[in-house]
């Protein structure tokens, strides 16, 4: 670690006391840009990186809402408004019961960069809240969303800041949300991506972060004259990442084994065919049901409950060519990698954010394996967001195969620019060097266009 390095993160901790992931994301980032910011003094003098990983804006507001029973629940909102030089905040709303301001700053601060990376026009935000939609009826849902929106949507707009999901927030939370917005604006514009189809919303949003991701893993076994054909891949996770991660697996000939959600998961050896593809889909998406339901419907699969005290995820455990994490961050640690590598996986493509540990990085960039980071390989998600709102900005909507087309073709540019950035700054093969740099002398190079704002 350079001197340069070692004080910016010493400052970033001092700072920012209690956000260990945002640190963590913070610290792999500033680590592949020290050759950059040797080569480029005009960044350091204009102190680009102090600026960067400092927030344009935080937002942080109280969210009260009435449950079932006529109690009164109150929530916290968050709204991270990361860094606009290249364009309009963008970026997903987490509700889940352990968000908190260090895990939206990590995903802020990816966001930035993963932006940058899809060549649209999109600056990086975060936000969301610590409430759990799990186990909540519908009204609940609706009323707390409105009652979020009562409050965000002075800070949002088609040109300011547009919102879209993660964790927790789907098509259901993103409707009863644009209802409100409209309501309180009086005008129908496109402040949120991941929208209905009859409202405003794109083909292939949905199925965009998880098709990205297996189509950047194509793009990486393409570099080794190799295909999915035939692979067996992990998947963790079972939302919306995970499910059209395994719809893209089936189409390109591969198979997956294992499927999970945070009470634990489903090892499957005769592989996750499109049948018990639409039963997930159903069970998670409409049921709002628990993975394990799996193992009572098909009883050759095996479930397994997690063990939080196990210092490893046996998921990770299983002979496999391939591992497309999809749940979330920090979910593969070092002994899960050490486990991968010796399971004979020779790619990793990361549908969700920030999955793997700094040490289990290590492991897989030393072992010379094909590692996806994050922010290159879920970026397909993103970037049809950014689709939907060219296309709400045309009042015009594409084709199915013409917004997958364009997904393909950004993926590939995403996967060429990895690979070009890594062998021009000297680390070949390595996509993380590779994404972050990439990602970063865009915006870089923007503020310091813009002067110091
Ligand atoms: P969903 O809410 O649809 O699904 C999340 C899945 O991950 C569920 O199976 C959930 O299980 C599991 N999960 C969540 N938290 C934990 C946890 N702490 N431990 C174990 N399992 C957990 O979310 P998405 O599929 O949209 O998001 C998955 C990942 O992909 C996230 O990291 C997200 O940031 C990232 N991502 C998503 C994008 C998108 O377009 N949606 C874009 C880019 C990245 P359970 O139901 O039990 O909570």
């Amino acid at each position: 670690m350079s001197e340069y390095v070692k004080n910016l993160m010493a400052d970033v901790k001092a700072k920012n006391p209690s956000q260990p992931e945002f640190h963590q994301a913070v610290e792999e980032v500033v680590e592949s840009l020290s050759v950059v910011m040797d080569r480029h003094p005009e960044y350091r003098a204009a102190k680009v990186l102090e600026r960067i990983i400092e927030p344009e804006r935080v937002i942080m507001f109280r969210v009260p809402w009435v449950d079932e029973q006529g109690d009164v629940q109150v929530n916290r909102g968050f709204r991270i408004e990361m860094n606009s030089a290249i364009g309009p905040y963008k970026g997903g709303l987490r509700f889940h019961p352990s968000v908190n301001l260090g895990i939206l700053k990590f995903l802020a601060f990816e966001q930035v960069f993963k932006n940058s990376l899809t060549t649209l026009p999109m600056g990086g935000g975060k936000g969301g809240s610590d409430f759990d939609p799990k186990g909540k009826s519908d009204l609940e849902v609706m009323r707390f969303t409105q009652s979020f929106m009562s409050e965000l949507f002075r800070h949002i707009g088609a040109n300011t800041d547009v919102p879209a999901g993660d964790i927790g927030v789907g098509g259901r939370e993103i409707g009863f949300m644009f209802g409100q917005y409209k309501k309180l604006r009086n005008e129908f514009t496109g402040i949120l991506t991941g929208k209905g189809l009859n409202w405003g919303g794109s083909l292939i949003r949905p199925e965009a972060t998880g098709y990205g991701s297996v189509y950047f893993a194509a793009e990486m076994l393409a570099t080794r004259n190799d295909s999915l054909e035939g692979k067996t891949c992990l998947v963790s996770g079972s939302g919306n990442v995970a499910q059209y991660t395994i719809e893209k697996i089936l189409d390109l000939g591969g198979v997956a084994v294992t499927v999970s959600d945070s009470a634990g998961y489903i090892f499957d050896e005769e592989g996750i065919n499109r049948e018990k593809l639409a039963y997930i889909m159903e069970l998670k998406n409409i049921k709002r049901g628990r993975i394990s339901e799996y193992a009572e419907k098909y009883p050759n699969a095996v479930y397994t409950p997690s063990d939080a005290s196990a210092d490893h995820n046996e998921l990770w455990n299983h002979k496999a060519n391939c591992a497309f994490p999809s749940a979330t961050q920090n979910e593969i640690n070092s002994v899960d990698a050490q486990n991968l590598l010796n399971n004979g996986v020779i790619v990793v493509s990361e549908g969700a954010n920030m999955p793997t540990t700094i040490d289990g990085v290590n492991l897989f960039i030393d072992a010379g394996i094909l590692y996806g980071p994050g922010k290159a390989a879920n970026a397909g998600g993103v970037a049809v967001s950014g689709l939907e709102m060219a296309q709400n900005s045309m009042r015009y909507g594409w084709t199915r195969e013409e917004v997958d087309n364009r997904l393909k073709m950004i993926m590939k540019d995403i996967h060429t620019t990895c690979i070009t950035t890594a062998e021009r700054f000297g680390a070949k093969g390595n996509y993380v060097l590779g994404a972050n740099i990439g990602g970063f002398i865009k915006v870089a190079d923007s503020m310091l266009d813009q002067g110091v704002v």
